[in-house]
């Protein structure tokens, strides 16, 4: 949902440059040319403010839009994660981990999937956070 505030902002210049053209409307032929011209200026401004702040609020919606598609990504890829022996991998159609195990802590954290190396015999280490992981004990002690 866009801010509220961008979007009161815009209503309010919109409602501000339909009372000028009611006010010109109004006045009919009677309207002096100087005046004319100072509430054509007025209109303009208003009309200005208006394009200004749907800009921001377009600006607000596509951000959120961003964001909303990045959570739906992250939801996704957690659908497709199993926790095993302390990584997290993808799982085959039986349910068994598959490939490459995740990095638990940059997940749980970030939920950033970061592929561990594989450092010696069963120990793993992440190449962001440097978490090192054995068959089921970690370095940090923390899961
Ligand atoms: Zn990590």
């Amino acid at each position: 949902m866009p801010d509220a505030t961008s979007i009161i902002a815009t209503l309010a210049a919109i409602k501000h440059s339909i009372d000028v053209v009611k006010a010109v409307k109004d006045a009919d032929y009677d309207l002096d040319k100087s005046i004319l011209k100072e509430k054509i200026a007025v209109l303009v401004d208003s009309l200005l403010e208006a394009k200004i702040q749907a800009g921001e609020t377009l600006d607000i919606l596509e951000k959120k839009d961003k964001k909303i598609a990045e959570l739906e990504n992250i939801l996704e890829f957690k659908s497709k994660l199993m926790r095993h022996q302390g990584k997290y991998y993808e799982f085959d159609e039986n349910g068994n981990p598959k490939g490459d195990p995740f990095c638990s802590m940059c997940w749980d954290d970030e939920h950033k999937a970061i592929f561990l190396n594989h450092i010696r015999d069963n120990s793993f280490m992440c190449p962001k956070c440097k978490n090192i992981y054995g068959r089921t004990i970690y370095k940090s002690g923390s899961y």
